[in-house]
């Protein structure tokens, strides 16, 4: 398969292998890009950039409806694309596609009013100049994108840097390159004039060839531990760089909480993508309460759920390294005093996982501390919600989080050390294009979507005008005694109040 968005596409000399992850079946093979057709893609983009950029917003924002309805009428074939790549459900994937094509929307709308420029008030000492401020765009931004949502998640980042009037080169996760090379694709086809969305493909060194090329920033999504190489590489050349990173995220049910609906929230938050998710439910902290009634209703809710089998809820696990750190983090909780109340390491056949509930499993065990990925969730008694938010707030990861509460949810959200949570429903916030999506801690920092998302990718060009000379020559070597004095008691009336 040839890497072609109907531009000129960058050479290579060598090439991977896609596997189905389900059979292991070869599902394509791509062209690994080296440092060189790497840096020709880039200076390609710079030319593209300048194109892009003089469209202004609403030229911009036609071609991205454009580039929305274009992917939303393929959707059925891009759901495919990335079921054969990755292994998730078709019904998943198109869910997948729905939640970007919201985001892309919401991008093209409102790129103007976020980043267009606008007048800010000066203040006493400066009330001569008329002050202004807008958010240009970068020229080239870098994504280097995972494979989990491997439209949704890079999405967030491309749609957004696009829309901010950057061009884009897009290096997919080598697991799911037919995705990425689909979304170019129709980008073309939409906007064939100049390749404003390139696509690179390769393993680990395209995506450092990317970091250290002249791009202006770097859009990384991925795991903590390749976020630090790429920051290593982007620092070369000062390249700034956002930072979307893993999770090991919670979902708390209060004494006071709807236990049917949260048991579905932490089997769906839990299990969905097979566990292959940032913002995954990989720890449940329960009031003791209701434990014993919510680890009943979650145990049988997601009984009912089987990785692998025709029509299964949850496909396999999409990376094979993953099932080693699965199964290890399984099998040490069991080995220090864990009990499996639901599948457990046994139930790890092939490239599949069956859902996996832990109870009494220590604090400091890798299956609390360390990003699992996978179908498993620790289910934990607490005495009250202080004891939740403590041990939620220990880990290093601050990706997102969930509570299930009725009369706190919003206290006990406020109290949640992470980018976002969401109170008595699943990742909502992830969903609502207008709020901001990131971390803090090991999950990274910057943020995509909402106004936070189009800023990520500009910088801020503040701007003045003189409109008049000042009376009072302040900055100036005119400035006389007279002009002191009067800064002087300006100070002392503005600043000179002594403040409780
Ligand atoms: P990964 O870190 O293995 O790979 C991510 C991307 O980085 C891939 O495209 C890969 O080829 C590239 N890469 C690898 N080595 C590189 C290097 N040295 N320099 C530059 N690029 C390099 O992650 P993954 O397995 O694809 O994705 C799963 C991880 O992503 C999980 O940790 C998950 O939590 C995280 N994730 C985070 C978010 C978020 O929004 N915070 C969203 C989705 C996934």
């Amino acid at each position: 398969m040839s890497v072609s968005t109907g531009h000129p596409a960058p050479s290579a000399v060598s090439t991977f292998d896609v596997h189905d992850p389900a059979t292991g079946a070869v599902v394509g093979t791509y062209p690994v890009h080296d440092r060189h057709a790497v840096d020709a893609a880039v200076a390609t983009a710079h030319r593209a950039a300048a194109w892009w950029r003089d469209l202004g917003f609403a030229g911009r924002a036609r071609h991205l409806d454009a580039w929305r309805g274009e992917i939303a009428s393929g959707r059925a074939e891009l759901a495919e694309v990335i079921h054969r790549e990755m292994g998730k459900p078709i019904s998943d994937a198109k869910l997948e596609i729905a939640m970007a094509l919201e985001h892309l929307r919401w991008a093209a709308r409102n790129a103007e009013k976020v980043l267009g420029r606008r007048s800010v008030p000066s203040s006493l000492l400066t009330f001569n100049h008329a002050a202004t401020v807008e958010y240009r765009p970068l020229g080239v931004v870098g994504v280097i994108g995972p494979w989990n949502y491997p439209v949704f998640t890079p999405l967030g980042s491309i749609s957004f840097a696009l829309a901010a009037g950057n061009a884009v080169v897009f290096k997919p996760s080598e697991y799911t390159p037919g995705v990425g090379l689909w979304l170019a694709q129709a980008f073309a086809r939409t906007a064939p004039a100049e390749p404003v969305l390139q696509v690179i493909t390769g393993l680990g060194d395209t995506g450092n060839a990317l970091c250290r090329s002249e791009v202006g920033k770097i859009g990384f999504t991925g795991s903590t531990a390749t976020g630090k190489l790429v920051m290593a590489a982007c620092a070369e050349n000062l390249t700034p760089v956002l930072m979307e990173c893993g999770g090991k995220d919670a979902l708390i049910v209060d004494a006071d909480a709807d236990l049917a609906a949260a048991a579905d929230a932490a089997v769906w938050g839990g299990l969905s993508n097979a566990g292959q998710t940032c913002l995954a439910v990989e720890r449940v902290y329960v009031h003791a309460d209701v434990y014993d009634e919510f680890l009943t209703k979650l145990v049988a809710a997601a009984a009912e759920i089987e990785a692998g089998g025709e029509g299964s809820r949850i496909g396999p696990i999409t990376m094979p390294k993953q099932l080693s750190i699965i199964r290890r983090h399984i099998e040490d909780a069991v080995a220090r005093g864990a009990r499996a109340v639901l599948g457990g390491p046994d139930t790890i056949d092939r490239q599949f996982v069956q859902p996996t509930i832990l109870v009494d499993v220590p604090e400091d065990a890798a299956a609390v501390t360390e990003e699992t990925f996978g179908p498993t969730l620790t289910v934990t008694r607490v005495r009250d919600m202080d004891e939740a938010v403590e041990l939620v707030n220990r880990g290093a990861y601050g990706l997102g989080g969930t509570v299930f509460a009725r009369r706190h949810g919003r206290e006990i959200a406020d109290r949640i050390r992470a980018g976002g949570t969401s109170i008595n429903a699943f990742v909502a916030h992830a969903t609502i294009p207008a709020l901001p999506l990131g971390g803090v801690g090991a999950s990274g920092f910057g943020r995509v979507h909402g106004p936070d998302g189009l800023r990520e990718f500009t910088y801020a060009k503040a701007t003045t005008r003189q409109r008049f000379p000042s009376p009072l020559p302040l900055t100036s070597f005119r400035r006389d005694h007279r002009a002191d004095a009067i800064a002087d008691l300006l100070v002392a009336i503005l600043h000179g109040r002594k403040h409780q």
